[in-house]
């Protein structure tokens, strides 16, 4: 998959994000606007702190975890994993045996986590996916058997590409769309894992969105995000590509919240409630800088790396629904799966391949984790991707 991959894109850092069940947003993001980022650090709603198009935490989900964690392993996850950036000092309080976590804080309600005395009195975890450890025993032949693998081709392609900045074109050569070619990866490599007994399905096996929304139907709410965001008289419309002061308009800001926001959430939808897999792999190509924007030149930089969900924000942890998604998954224990995982199939592309890992020019948003060197952590939720 990788070599042939490798010598058509030659520009391409390949990211692979695996994610076990995710419940929040698996993707891997390049988000080229101030704006978003003002936008993501500010809900619309007033009452809650949701983030964009976010929904209402369940708390009370959460009772289900009590006393599944002991205090040693839940600090292990916060500090060296979820919240390597810190937060603010309100938000989760941990004590000996319990954990305080701030659900609301203009109504100051808090949800106690209980936790287990040691690993013995530690009770199961409870999740819809099942760990390595629970699948049942496998031939040596199909060594994935009854392992449930959900494909997502990162973006739409097709006549999305534009909008979505996936595109380019190098002189009259045939363009390149991002959504185009991670499709046809996971159309590769849907086979070849059947063929290792998993069964396969796909969030996305077309170049049509999986969200029934449209951009028209953000009008309004781009227009209140971008009043709120200190642009009183918004523009509808884009006048020239090129101009800067494009992320300033209605047109704009509906896109994004079409094909980034409403698409990815509705595609954790998919994941979540109707496909279940054991493991989601979501597939990205990003190009390296290009150069002359109206004039794009290929690089021979290539390199690979992979994400498993963590490292939030101190920003990212102050919406109520984001913090809460990040607890839910750090019970799930999700990292423990993605982790070792990770570092297995880096390590076996890059022996396929030969590419170097890919190094993130800060850490201000990632994480290095796991022992290959190629695997970093980072909430790819509706956020940029600083490395590209
Ligand atoms: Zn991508």
């Amino acid at each position: 998959m990788v070599e042939s991959l490798h010598s058509y894109i030659r520009f391409a850092i390949q990211t692979i994000t695996i994610q076990r069940f995710h419940v929040g947003k698996p993707f891997v993001i390049r988000m080229p606007s101030f704006l978003l980022a003002a936008i993501v650090a500010t809900s619309v709603q007033s009452a809650d702190n949701i983030s964009v198009l976010g929904n209402k935490p369940r708390w009370d989900v959460l009772e289900r975890y009590q006393q599944t964690i002991t205090h040693d392993e839940f600090l292990h996850l916060i500090d060296d994993v979820y919240c390597t950036h810190g937060f603010a000092a309100d938000l989760i309080d941990v004590n000996d045996d319990h954990a305080r976590i701030l659900m609301s804080r203009q109504a100051q309600k808090f949800f106690t986590l209980r936790f287990a005395t040691d690993d013995a009195a530690r009770k199961p975890v409870p999740r819809l996916w099942r760990p390595a450890k629970c699948l049942p025993a496998t031939m040596l032949e199909k060594p994935l058997s009854g392992l449930k693998v959900a494909l997502d081709p990162g973006h739409l392609g097709g006549n999305w590409a534009k909008m979505e900045e996936r595109w380019f074109q190098v002189g009259d050569t045939k363009p390149v769309q991002e959504g185009d070619l991670t499709l046809q990866v996971a159309r590769l490599l849907a086979p070849r894992l059947r063929q290792l007994g998993a069964k396969v399905s796909y969030v996305r096996n077309s170049d049509e969105p999986t969200t029934a929304k449209r951009p028209d139907d953000f009008r309004e709410l781009s227009k209140k995000i971008l009043i709120k965001n200190g642009v009183p008289q918004p523009r509808a419309e884009v006048l020239d590509s090129s101009d800067p002061a494009k992320e300033q308009t209605i047109r704009w800001q509906s896109e994004i919240l079409f094909y980034r926001y409403s698409e990815i959430r509705r595609r954790a939808v998919r994941v979540n409630f109707k496909l279940h897999p054991d493991l989601v792999l979501c597939l990205h190509l990003n190009a390296e800088g290009w150069g002359d924007p109206k004039n794009p030149t290929l690089t021979d930089t290539d390199h690979l790396h992979l994400l498993v969900n963590g490292s939030y924000l101190a920003e990212e942890m102050e919406f109520d629904d984001e913090r809460f998604e990040m607890i839910r998954r750090l019970l799930s224990r999700a990292f423990d799966e993605e982790l070792p995982l990770a570092d297995s199939v880096a390590l076996a592309m890059a022996r396929e391949t030969g590419l170097p890992p890919y190094q993130y020019p800060t850490t201000n948003s990632t994480t290095k984790v796991g022992t290959s060197g190629y695997v970093y952590a980072q909430q790819r939720c509706l956020r940029s991707d600083p490395g590209r």
